[in-house]
């Protein structure tokens, strides 16, 4: 599906009439206008003819960077081809001989590829990328209501793990011990199963018309927020244990 639109994208792009330059299928989105060094059309990352870097056209997304449609359910495979590719593109080896500002561009948009691919590579802070793109704010961490019993019966037994560790009683601090762990693995098993409905919502927004996107964004923000929550819960209690 998303080779697809990846292929789609590359036909529109070589269906705009180009006489005197080849395009850069990818990056053929993130700038606009001529090059800004010699004038040559149509400019992307660097120009196609004298190889300058370009200004990022503005709004330029993580998505639109890598020359990806905005979706959840992206072609990792494709994203890291296209990764390598500009990497070597940008690589500050090639500039050594050029002017200063061209170094300061690759460094720049070097620098800006490694924040992008970090960015989308995980399907995780891709999802909050896109949140953020799309006016959310980073959820507070929440505790999903049907944990909040089991939050407070946690909290009791972390404390009676370290009431046993203070009084030295090899036994009590076994016990405490082993219940936190049970409870860990419970809680892992949760995030597992966050994971599954988030990539489930994945595929809902992708598929989704623009005007129900919304209702899928609100729930993917919320688990979002409990994946964190119960993250951070796992991280306390293994300090502890
Ligand atoms: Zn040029």
């Amino acid at each position: 599906m998303l080779n697809h639109h990846f292929f789609d994208r590359i036909a529109s792009a070589t269906r705009t009439p180009v006489s005197d330059c080849m395009t850069d299928v990818i990056g053929s989105e993130t700038t606009s206008g001529a090059c800004t060094a010699c004038g040559a059309k149509p400019a992307s990352h660097a120009c196609p003819q004298c190889g300058r870097i370009q200004p990022l056209a503005e709004g330029t997304d993580y998505f639109a960077f890598f020359g990806l449609p905005r979706r959840l359910r992206l072609d990792e495979t494709e994203l890291e081809k296209s990764f390598y590719a500009l990497s070597r593109q940008f690589h500050p080896d090639y500039f050594m001989n050029a002017s200063e500002d061209e170094r300061r561009a690759s460094t720049e948009r070097s620098s800006t590829l490694n924040d992008a691919y970090r960015t989308l590579r995980d399907p995780v802070s891709r999802a909050q990328y896109l949140l953020s793109l799309e006016g959310y704010k980073e959820a507070e961490k929440k505790a999903p209501p049907e944990l909040l019993e089991e939050v407070f019966e946690l909290n009791m037994q972390i404390d009676e793990l370290r009431a046993a560790k203070k009084s030295g009683d090899e036994d009590d601090v076994d016990a405490a011990r082993s219940s936190l762990e049970d409870a860990l693995a419970g809680l892992k098993e949760k995030l597992s199963g966050i994971d599954r409905r988030l990539h489930a919502l994945f595929d809902e927004w992708d598929a989704a018309p623009v005007e129900a996107r919304r209702a899928t964004l609100d729930r993917m923000s919320e688990l979002l927020s409990h994946r964190s929550y119960i993250r951070n819960l796992v991280r306390d209690i293994k300090e502890e244990v």
